[in-house]
Parts: structure tokens; sequence; C-alpha cells
């Protein structure tokens, strides 16, 4: 598939996938024009050059989109939910069908290499096949009545429109974890993408679009590009959204909790993650090797589960850090349409920045970086914003390693006890993803039970990033509590009710409580 060429790239499938220099913004039923006066310039971070410019939404954009999505719902609701489940089948079809020209529109405006980029859109594909399975399983209990001639059952009902508002690095898998499950719950979405990654939330909407109006389907998904403070904020505070799914930042997600448990609503919080793996002496070191590597360079160190700290046993530290500088000298920096390249370039020149300052604020606090720190120019390509991936030899003094930099920077910490390694790992605000590498059972163990890894996900012997869509997604601490796609995080999206019914020619009351006329 290689072509390094991003414009000539953007030309086939802006063509193919019916793409415009100028789009329209809003998907409500049709395509609208935002009317705010902001541009959205979608531009690529491969080497800067521009990809589209999409008109913003305004507040009385948002409001007859909420109208839409609310009338859509009302009619969604009523259909069975395994013919919900059929349409997201035929939805996941036709990203089949686009999933090339989809996955480079992710590597063009994201900056994924290329398999990242196909490996996005597969995951829209299979969480499809999923929700459609999961729509002949919306379960609910029976429970046992104490008065008899009665019945107790839990149902599950919809809710309504659902505010799906996601970050720039998952720009279109994300919205199909909460998406297709919301809709096979009988719920309609309306999707705020993030404004650094609109072309891509414009190009899905398309497809998705065209299988709705073939499908007859009211339009229960709407897509409506604009400002996170204005739109994302709108979203918040509206009463007549009951669920708003967020995932981005810790500092954004507290704002939008705050707004949506001021009005009761419910929220989904997916936030920063500061992810660490413990590598023991007991190890098989080749694929501990291979797995800090994946988990801390992958999308250039732009996951929300990227290894940020490396805990290595002192009985290896020396032999495997040095081990590991080898291995990030070998890897190929630079255009991520290019066959090899394993990091590609960061979202904006804010995140370079951002980048610079993290490794000058370690430094000050004492951390020895070990590798890389710089920011590089890549020949042809000098509009973009690549980085050097950095080890940094933190040990405890190392205070700015309690925060998540969305860049490729590796914090390095050498522990003595698996006691001290669980520890060290537990020890930032963040619980999203986590891994040992061990052979031996009880350093596992010690890992998995209570007192181990305070996370959502805790893995053995694998990646930290990379999760599979079938199991609850999400993290706990300052990630926020919330969980997306799998096991039973559809009830995220429904209300459980409870049924109590009398088929008996009396009125027992429960508890024996007694309640007569005299
Ligand atoms: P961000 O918080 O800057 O933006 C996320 C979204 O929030 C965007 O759509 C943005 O427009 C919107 N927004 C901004 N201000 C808002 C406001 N005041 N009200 C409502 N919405 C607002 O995050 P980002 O830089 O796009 O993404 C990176 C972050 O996302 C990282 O912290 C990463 O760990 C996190 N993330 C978490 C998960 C997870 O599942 N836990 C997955 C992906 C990304």
């Amino acid at each position: 598939m290689e072509n390094k060429d991003t414009q000539k790239i953007r030309k086939e499938v802006f063509q193919k996938l019916g793409l415009n220099e100028v789009e329209k913004g809003i998907f409500s039923g049709s395509w609208i024009k935002g009317t705010s006066e902001k541009i959205i310039k979608s531009k690529s971070p491969i080497d800067g050059t521009d990809l589209s410019s999409i008109n913003a939404a305004s507040e009385d954009n948002y409001k007859s989109v909420v109208k839409t999505s609310r009338r859509a719902y009302e009619e969604w609701s009523e259909v069975p939910a395994p013919k919900r489940g059929e349409f997201i089948k035929k939805v996941s079809t036709a990203l089949e069908d686009a999933k090339r020209d989809l996955g480079l529109i992710v590597s063009l405006e994201v900056g994924k290499v290329i398999t990242e980029g196909q490996g996005e859109i597969q995951e829209m594909i299979d969480v499809g096949h999923y929700a459609t399975g999961l729509s002949r399983q919306l379960f609910g209990l029976t429970i046992a009545s104490e008065r008899p001639n009665h019945r107790m059952f839990e149902q599950w009902l919809p809710v309504g429109p659902v505010g799906v508002i996601t970050a720039f690095n998952f720009p279109s898998a994300v919205w199909s974890w909460n998406s297709f499950i919301a809709a096979v719950c009988g719920d309609s979405v309306i999707w705020k993408p993030s404004s650094k990654a609109a072309l891509t939330a414009i190009a899905v909407t398309k497809i998705v679009a065209s299988v709705m109006e073939k499908e007859s389907i009211p339009p229960i998904f709407s897509t409506i590009c604009g400002g996170g403070a204005e739109i994302g904020d709108l979203i918040s505070k509206d009463q007549s959204i009951p669920i708003v799914s967020f995932t981005g930042s810790v500092a954004t997600g507290r704002k939008i909790s705050k707004n949506v448990a001021e009005r009761f609503g419910r929220s989904i919080l997916e936030l920063g993650g500061n992810n660490g793996v413990i590598i023991s002496s007991k190890a098989d070191e080749n694929i501990a090797m291979k797995g800090l590597l994946f988990g801390a360079l992958a999308t250039a160190g732009q996951r929300c589960t990227t290894t940020r700290r490396a805990i290595v046993d002192s009985a290896i530290y020396k032999r495997f850090v040095s081990q590991l500088k080898d291995s990030y000298s070998n890897v190929k920096i630079g255009n991520p349409l290019e066959n090899g390249t394993l990091v590609g370039p960061l979202i904006d020149e804010d995140a370079v920045k951002k980048y610079q300052k993290t490794i000058a604020e370690a430094q000050n606090q004492g951390g020895k970086i070990l590798f890389g720190g710089n920011v590089i120019k890549i020949k042809g390509l000098e509009g973009g914003f690549y980085v050097e991936p950095t080890i940094i030899e933190a040990n405890g003094k190392v205070k700015i390693s309690e925060e998540e930099t969305f860049a490729p920077i590796l914090y390095v910490f050498k522990y003595d006890t698996i006691e001290e390694a669980i520890r060290i790992h537990n020890s930032v605000p963040q619980g999203l993803s986590s891994a040992i590498f061990t052979n031996d059972i009880r350093e596992e163990e010690a890992f998995l039970c209570s007192t181990g890894s305070d996370c959502g996900i805790a893995n053995v012997n694998t990646s930290t990033a990379g999760a599979e869509i079938g199991g609850a997604f999400g993290g706990e601490k300052n990630t926020g509590g919330g969980r997306e796609s799998g096991s039973d995080a559809w009830k995220g999206y429904m209300r459980r009710q409870t049924v109590s019914k009398n088929y008996g020619k009396t009125l027992p009351l429960s508890q024996n409580v007694e309640f007569k006329l005299s």
C-alpha cells in the first residue's frame, strides 16, 4: 500500500470517500453547514499540510441537532433490539468495504502508522459485530419475591440521546465503542469529535449516513463538529442528554463530570492514564522487551494505555535498560505512511512543546536522560511534528513522572522486592492500564490480588496497550471509573427498571406491613 506522499494519498482517498476541501461540519439526518464563525482546519501532522476546512457548529445548530436526535430516538427505541443489531451489522460491512481509505484518513489526520490506522477501522468493524451479538443478549434478572402471587424482575430500557465526546488519538474507534453499543440498546447518539480529528469523524459519518439512508433508519447517529468549550460544554450541561460519555484528558473530564453531576445526568468517563509495567527478573525478557516497546512507542506515545513507567527488578536493571536503549536506537521514526516506520509524528506543535517542557522539568527534578530527548526535523517533512522517543531514569525523585504527558517519554525505576514494585506502580493518581512480566505465579498473584495493581486493566506477560474489545475498558482513580464497550458495559447506556407484578387476588405488603382501614 506504500505511497508516502500525503497530498497524493489525500487526493485519492478524498475522491473515494467523497470528502471535500470545505466540509459542512454537521450531520443530523442531512448535512448542515455550521454557522459559528469558526472554521476547523484539519491539518496533517505528517508534514503540516492542509487536509480540509470544516465549518464549526453554533449553539443554534446544536439545538436543532438535539431535536432531530430526540425524534430519531423515539422511533428507534421501539424497534426490537435484534433488528437494531442487524442494522449495526450493515454498518460494519460498509466500514469493512471502506477500511483501507478510512484507515488512511486516520493516518493522514492524526499521524498513525499505516497498520495502526487500519487497526483503528478494524476495531470499529469488530465492535459492530460485537454489538450485533449483544443485541440479542440485553438480559435482565428475575428475583424471588417474598409476597405470594408476585413476580419480580428487572428490565433494561433505552435512555434517549447519548452525548459522545471523543479525543483525537482514537478518532473513530472510541466513537464506535460507545455508539454501536448505545444504538443496539435503543439510544440515539450525538457525537462531538475532537477538533484535531474532525475530518476522520466526517469520513466515518458519511459511510454511516449512507447506510442509515439506504436502510431507512431514523438519524440515530448525528455528528457535530465544534469547539470543546462551546459544543462540548453545551452537551455536558444539557438536561435532555441523560448520558454523556467523555473520552479525553483528566482536566477536561473534571469539568464535564461536574456539569453532568450538577444536573443529575450520568457520565461515562474515560480519562488519562499513566500506565506502568513491572519487569521481574523471573520474566521471559524477550517477551517483556517486545511488550514494553509496543506499549511505550505505539502511536508515538499518544495512547491512553501507553506504557509511561517501567519498574525493573534491580537484579536485571542494568542489562535490561541497556538492551532497551539498543532497541530504541533501532526504531524507525518518520513518515507513518512509509513501510517500517514505528513512530510517527505527535499531533501538533503544542504537543511538541509539552514534550520539551516535560523533559526539561524531569531533568530539573533530578531525572537523567538515558536516551533521546530531542525534537527532530525530517527531510521533506519539515512541517511535521517529530520527536525522539525518550527514556528517563526517574527512581523516586522525578515528580513529573506522576503526570501523563502525551508523548513517547518512558520513565524507568528500579525495585528490590515485589511489594516495592507494586508500591511504585500504584503511586500515581491515574489508574487505567498496568502489566507485570513474570513467570512466577506468586508475583503474578501479588499483582492481581486486592492489594496489587489498582488499575481498571491488569495484564500478565502482555503490554499495557492494545486492549481487546470484549473486555470492559476503563480505569480507576483519576481515569474516571467509566467503562466502555465490552463485558456488561452496555448497562451504562440503558436504565434499569425493577418491576413487581401482583397476579393474586389480595394485596400483601412487603416486610409483613399491615395497612387496613378500621
Ligand atoms: P482533551 O481533553 O483535550 O479533548 C477531548 C475532547 O474534549 C475533545 O473533543 C475536545 O474538543 C473536548 N473538550 C475540550 N474542552 C471541553 C469542555 N470544556 N467541555 C466539553 N468538551 C471539551 O483530550 P485530547 O488531547 O483530545 O486526548 C488525549 C487525552 O485523552 C489523554 O489524556 C488520553 O489519555 C485520553 N484518552 C483516554 C482514553 C480512555 O479510554 N481512558 C482513550 C483515549 C484518550
